[in-house]
């Protein structure tokens, strides 16, 4: 995949990235849906995230293992991370250009209210399935 730009809302915070693949999540966990408006589009960079200006962003330590990035000036969401920025799940919705991208997978899927649902096919994940995933995966 080719590396992607993107930025927040007022442009303080502009970032590149490149992504593993064209496969969207969307995490349906009650901190995301807090922190973002919304249920959370994001997206599998790796460790590929680089701000140009570091300064505009504020990064709030949302658990022990992951923070979330904003931006100070607008508070968009950009990012959620690991506390080892190994791996960066950058809102889908930051980037300029999101044509050719899927909705391939939901997570927290037992957080997510009754109110809505996509219609996507996508594969789903409960909260106890997702820690799971993230332990096998350290373990390697
Ligand atoms: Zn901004
Ligand atoms: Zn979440």
């Amino acid at each position: 995949m080719t590396e992607k730009s993107g930025q927040c809302l007022c442009g303080a915070v502009k970032f590149t990235a490149t992504l593993k693949n064209g496969d969207v999540g969307v995490c349906h966990c009650s901190t995301c849906r807090r922190g973002t408006a919304g249920s959370y589009f994001a997206i599998d960079c790796g460790d590929t995230l680089k701000f140009e200006n570091e300064a505009a962003l504020g990064v709030y330590n949302s658990s022990d293992w992951a923070e979330r990035g904003f931006c100070k000036s607008c508070g968009s969401p950009i990012f959620w991370r690991t506390k080892d920025r190994k791996t960066n799940i950058v809102s889908v919705n930051a980037f300029d250009d999101v044509d050719a991208l899927r909705l391939d997978h939901e997570v927290f899927i037992d957080e997510k209210p009754g109110y809505y649902s996509f219609s996507e096919k996508t594969q789903q994940m409960t909260g106890a399935q997702v820690f799971e995933m993230f332990a096998n995966a350290q373990k390697d």
